[in-house]
């Protein structure tokens, strides 16, 4: 074991015993996700089901098991003297609570909530161990940030050409027509202009966001194009990929903007919070990309892939930032749009993609895990008939017009699929209405395999 392994073991067996010392333990768990992946959905069906075993039901018996007892006590933090943005789950409760329940408003960019709880604990003969308080710090932030991460692996030069060469294929190319013609025409000494950094960085703003809205995509840095955070935009921002060659006043202004946008990013996010979170849940819509259609699935794909490999690879961000979340796990969301076995082969697709063939046995960063999971399940598995034969299905309440439906999905390939899936017609995802959430909130929220995750997450934390 090298001796940096062996020191952080020292460390850590050190912090667990302070901790168990005294009784308290403070969890951070950043949640992120691409947009849409259901980020908002997740964080409130964890707050509905904590706040539901704090009052006796067993609503996430697999976290309650890891920590070794019983979940009871658990209380939404009040706010403090944050400088961030606060998770509203009164707000987020009430639209599940309401009659019809709707689905809770998406959250913007960046937003923190504590929860306390305390858990019961047993020896193994049955005799009380002291209490455990337990405040959970949940950090909710956007995963395009996430892709800003292999930036930091790449200067200007290489960054731009492989973004323009990207820009140049497929659907992009048509999303990003009038900025390829912009920089296309633009003399390779181009002068440092703001008025000429300003519009390239907004025809290819905009470019991103017609990948991002109109077909789906997600590899799209940096970051803080598509999600400004809660410092908006600034000069900072004005600049974007120039094609291969180009160098003279223009390109030095945007490699410097660059580097300096990755040094704000660091600054501002990376050291103060994603160096300090213990562990990390990415949420992806794996089945929202199937659904899309090629492309946007390739491209999910591809994004994941590469904060994959970021984060569970050799140890590089640890030695970038100087510590780095621990375990991280990816989860595929809204998996009761597909019935029980195809939850299945959807975590087996999610591990694919994230990992790719080459498996995660390698990895050597922080441990990770692959899951299905839905936050708020909707459906119950059902049988439906398809060209006289019966096929695996799911039923649940249609949001558009509030009727039952027995739908059947499709199938989800275990890996990234073939191309006579795709020609063989779209994945079918409509949108469910969520189960009410009783206003007492005692029971909870439905959910398929929430526990289980939080369990792999924090509890060996507990
Ligand atoms: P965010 O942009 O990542 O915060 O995404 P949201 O959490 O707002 O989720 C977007 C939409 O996805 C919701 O409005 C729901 O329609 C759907 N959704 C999210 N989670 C689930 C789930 O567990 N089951 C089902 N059936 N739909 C979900």
């Amino acid at each position: 074991m090298d001796p940096l392994t062996l020191l952080r073991g020292v460390l850590d067996t050190a912090e667990d015993a302070a901790r168990a010392l005294v009784g308290r333990e403070r969890i951070r768990l950043a949640v992120t996700g691409l947009s849409r992946a259901g980020k908002t959905v997740f964080l409130t069906s964890l707050i509905a089901n904590l706040l539901a075993a704090g009052k006796g039901a067993r609503t996430l018996p697999a976290l309650s098991d890891a920590a070794g007892g019983r979940i009871r006590r658990v209380f939404v933090v009040p706010a403090g003297t944050e400088t961030v943005p606060r998770f509203d789950p009164d707000a987020h409760l009430g639209a599940l609570a309401a009659d019809p329940p709707r689905w809770p408003e998406r959250t913007e960019d960046f937003s923190t909530l504590s929860i306390a709880f305390d858990v019961e604990r047993r020896t193994s003969l049955g005799g009380l161990l002291p209490d455990r308080q337990v405040t959970l710090d949940l950090i909710d932030y956007p995963g395009e940030w996430l892709l800003d991460l292999p930036m930091l692996r790449q200067g200007y030069a290489a960054w731009s050409a492989e973004t323009t060469a990207r820009l140049r294929h497929g659907v992009r190319a048509d999303a990003a027509a009038d900025f390829l013609a912009f920089v296309d025409g633009l003399p390779a000494d181009a002068p440092a202009e703001d008025a000429l950094a300003k519009r390239g960085y907004t025809l290819y703003r905009d470019a991103l966001r017609v990948c991002r809205d109109t077909h789906g995509l997600r590899f799209l840095q940096p970051g803080r194009f598509l999600n400004p955070g809660p410092r908006g935009e600034a000069p900072l921002l004005w600049f974007f990929p120039l094609p291969e060659g180009a160098k003279g006043g223009l390109a030095d202004l945007c490699a410097r903007r660059y580097a300096a946008y990755l040094e704000d990013q660091r600054a501002t996010f990376l050291d103060p919070y994603f160096s300090r979170f213990h562990r990390q849940v990415v949420l992806v819509d794996v089945l929202g990309a199937l659904h899309a259609g090629e492309a946007a699935f390739t491209d999910t794909a591809d994004a994941l892939s590469a904060v994959a490999s970021i984060i569970s690879g050799a140890n590089w961000l640890e030695r970038l930032l100087g510590a780095a979340p621990t375990r991280v796990a990816f989860a595929a969301t809204k998996a009761d749009h597909v019935p029980a076995r195809a939850r299945d082969a959807l975590a087996a697709l999610v591990e694919h993609i994230s990992f790719g063939a080459r498996g995660r046995a390698e990895q050597s960063g922080a441990a990770v895990s692959c899951h299905a999971v839905a936050a708020i399940r909707c459906t119950e598995d059902a049988v439906a008939r398809l060209e006289g034969q019966a096929v695996a299905a799911v039923r649940g309440v249609l949001l558009q017009d509030g009727r039952g439906a027995t739908i059947y999905p499709g199938e989800v390939p275990m890996k990234p699929p073939e191309p006579a899936f795709w020609e063989a017609g779209l994945f079918s995802m409509p949108e469910f209405r969520p189960p009410r959430l009783d206003p007492a909130g005692a029971s909870g929220m439905p959910h398929l395999g929430l526990d289980e995750l939080l369990a792999w997450l924090v509890g060996d934390l507990l």
